[in-house]
């Protein structure tokens, strides 16, 4: 197994001391990885910072040779990038080629955005030119769901728009981190991206630290509440990405085998640890009975084994604080709904979760308010569709949702009526890097993706001439 090293002012640094990283399909340490301290993690804002003025006077179509040259080496490396990443993570070995295939695309995606000049005004009161210059140095912070793609997410933007970078991954998946951190030595200038570790101790530093110009964010709602109130000092940009509780909304006219599948599979990939899962489900009180035999039956046929092994559809929930929170999930639906499918732990080591379908729970049920982040879907009966959209909006939070019938017209005006940042119609989790995405009330603050998720690593600049 390879040696990690954080990357401080373009330079591998051995931190100060180390910790253990679990491969949740076994609980067994099988990496070490450097961990940095108050003083390290001045060090790489201190690289950050001096590398900013000449980065982002660095011609934008340079920058963006260099951001294509990270995409290039991701791909040429994927396959070991990939390995990793489910030795760290636990998803099945195919779904994290997939998450690097699509970091390569989004790195891409930015490295061929521009940003230009807009005219506002040119006519005989003068000429306004509104230009948009980067901000400074950029904290990104990420959760161990999809370790690179969120990653690449920050990095895609950040430096096409001339910001400079420290880094600090979840402590449960850092690996995948560093080893980025190995492409960015080698090909980008020192102190553009610095990257550190720790052991959930560092953050609050990172984030009040007064030369972090903006705070990028994904995680959850809770700590991104933290994160929030500690840029305040600083009146620092901040991008939160934060939690959902996504509804699915089924309506009566779709075919039930179909759309349970496309539904089944939009609560259980990764283990359904992803922000814009399926958590809860509705379906008309007609259909209920066979749409739940058809997710249950799904269920029971999912192959969940280590992301290793071949054939394996579902790994692990990626660390044992998670795996524990959605076994109290468990109990809470077992005590209060009806479990068809799953309902608990698996009996081998590592953190596997039976993919779980309940049903028959009340409205108010724990597992239905809140965030599960595990292979836990509860499904609702409902008979009113206006009453139904007035109780998914209820929810604190807005991060996406998706919407199933066969007349387009009626779902699109069911999507339209949704709360949130985004609703997919007939598709699930269609995320583009060129499309935006954010969440609406307390699943975000400002987005990431699109031109849109560029712009927020820069700020409006005006210049007002006179004639
Ligand atoms: P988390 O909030 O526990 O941790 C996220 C990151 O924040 C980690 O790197 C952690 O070390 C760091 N952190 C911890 N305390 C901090 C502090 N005080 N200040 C700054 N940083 C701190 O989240 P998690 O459990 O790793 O991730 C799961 C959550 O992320 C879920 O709620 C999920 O919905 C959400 N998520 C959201 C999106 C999105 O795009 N909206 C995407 C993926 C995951």
């Amino acid at each position: 197994m390879n040696e990690f090293s954080l990357l401080i002012d373009g330079k591998a640094h051995a931190g100060r001391g180390a910790f253990g990283v679990i491969n949740p399909a076994t609980g067994q340490v099988f990496a070490q990885c450097p961990r940095a301290d108050a003083a390290l993690l001045d060090a790489a804002v201190a690289a950050a910072k001096a590398a900013f003025p000449s980065w982002a006077r660095t011609p934008a179509a340079e920058r963006a040779r260099l951001v294509h040259a990270l995409a290039d080496a991701l791909e040429s490396r994927s396959d070991e990038f990939a390995r990793l990443l489910t030795a760290e993570q636990g998803k099945p070995l195919g779904q994290a080629y997939y998450e690097m295939m699509a970091s390569v695309g989004t790195l891409r995606t930015f490295a061929d955005m521009t940003i230009e000049p807009r005219i506002l005004r040119d006519d005989a009161n003068g000429t306004v030119i509104e230009h948009r210059t980067p901000l400074g140095v950029v904290a990104a912070i990420t959760p161990w769901n999809f370790p690179v793609i969120l990653l690449m997410n920050k990095v895609g933007p950040a430096l096409v728009a001339g910001n400079t970078m420290v880094v600090k991954p979840a402590p449960t998946t850092p690996l995948t981190t560093l080893l980025f951190g190995e492409l960015c030595r080698d090909i980008l200038p020192a102190g553009v991206i610095n990257i550190i570790c720790d052991e959930n101790d560092l953050g609050g530093l990172l984030t009040s630290h007064p030369d972090i110009a903006k705070v990028a964010f994904t995680g959850s709602t809770a700590t991104g509440r933290k994160v929030m109130q500690s840029a305040a000092t600083g009146i620092k940009r901040v991008t939160l990405e934060l939690g959902g509780n996504d509804a699915a909304i089924v309506l009566d006219d779709v075919d039930v085998q179909e759309v349970a599948g496309k539904v089944f599979h939009g609560a259980m990939l990764n283990a359904g640890q992803i922000c814009v899962a399926v958590k809860r489900a509705y379906v008309p009180a007609a259909l209920y009975d066979p749409f739940c035999d058809e997710l249950a039956r799904l269920a029971e046929a999912m192959v969940v084994d280590e992301g290793t092994r071949q054939g394996a559809e579902i790994g692990p929930v990626q660390n044992r604080a998670q795996y524990e929170k959605v076994k109290e999930f468990l109990a809470d639906a077992s005590a209060n709904g009806k479990v068809i499918a799953g309902g608990e732990a698996l009996d081998r080591p590592g953190y596997f979760i039976a993919p779980t379908i309940v049903r028959d729970l009340p409205r108010d049920a724990r597992i239905v308010q809140e965030e599960q982040f595990g292979p836990v879907l509860p499904v609702l009966a409902y008979d009113d569709l206006d009453s139904l959209i007035d109780e998914v909006n209820a929810s604190d939070y807005g991060l996406a949702g998706t919407v199933w019938g066969q007349d387009r017209q009626r779902a699109l005006a069911v999507a339209m009526q949704i709360d949130s940042g985004t609703v997919w119609v007939n598709q699930h989790m269609a995320i583009d890097p060129s499309i935006p995405f954010r969440g609406s009330k307390q699943s975000g603050l400002g987005g990431e993706l699109g031109e849109a998720g560029l712009h927020e690593y820069t700020q409006a600049h005006i210049v007002n001439m006179a004639a």
